[in-house]
């Protein structure tokens, strides 16, 4: 039952978290005006705002003016979900469920607009070094080592820009969470999905990877647990 009421949380969060990110990129209040609906501005009555629910029964279109809401909406809210039931409500867990929080909020704003804002990204490294210091695990030497890598790679990417910058930054972040094999196998997975994506549906010539970094590493964790 207590991991029932956890996803609904979730869920709930995860919603919330998908109409900031597409508010913070329009500069709009988080909190007014109340939800709408983007095309025609048709005012959500509460049976239109239950996560995941409401898509369902609204078969992802708008009461009013039936165009499509966005699987975004509904990736954002399972994902909320399943975040709050994976972890536990204590102070580690709550940490973790901040920070991948963050990271659903950092794709969101990815995969829309192919661009992390600069706060979201030092909040995510203020938390990791928050939680490095309560597991235990803040290792001097292995921070400035990774600190190295992480300059090495940016300033190759400042001249080749294989990568967005934002991605060099989570990536970073990830390492020093992680470990060696666990960072190798979240850019496997990553790019392995990003190009299967790209494969089956070449929209974009600009491929948003925050999405999938943070997919490979939700999954390794789930797998790990
Ligand atoms: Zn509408």
């Amino acid at each position: 039952m207590i991991n029932f009421f956890k996803f609904i949380v979730g869920t709930v969060i995860g919603s919330f978290i998908s109409l900031s990110s597409i508010r913070s990129y329009r500069h709009e209040s988080i909190i007014f005006p109340a939800s709408h609906c983007d095309h025609c501005n048709h005012k959500l009555r509460p049976w239109e705002l239950i996560p995941i629910v409401s898509f369902i029964l609204l078969r992802g279109k708008c009461h009013q003016c039936h165009r499509p809401i966005g699987f975004l909406t509904l990736i954002g809210e399972l994902t909320g979900g399943l975040i709050f039931l994976f972890n536990p409500l204590t102070l580690n867990g709550l940490l973790e469920i901040i920070f991948e929080l963050l990271f659903l909020f950092i794709a969101e704003c990815d995969y829309s607009y192919y661009t992390i804002p600069t706060w979201s990204l030092i909040s995510m490294l203020t938390l990791t070094i928050l939680q490095l210091i309560t597991n235990g695990k803040l290792d001097v030497l292995t921070f400035a080592i990774i600190l190295i890598i992480y300059a090495l790679i940016s300033l190759l990417n400042h001249y080749l820009k294989f990568i967005g910058n934002g991605d060099v930054d989570l990536m970073f972040l990830l390492f020093l969470k992680t470990d060696v094999t666990t960072i190798i196998y979240i850019i496997a997975i990553s790019s392995f999905s990003a190009i299967f994506k790209y494969v089956i549906h070449h929209k974009h010539k600009l491929i948003p990877y925050a999405p999938y970094l943070g997919f490979a590493y939700l999954l390794l964790r789930s797998i790990k647990k």
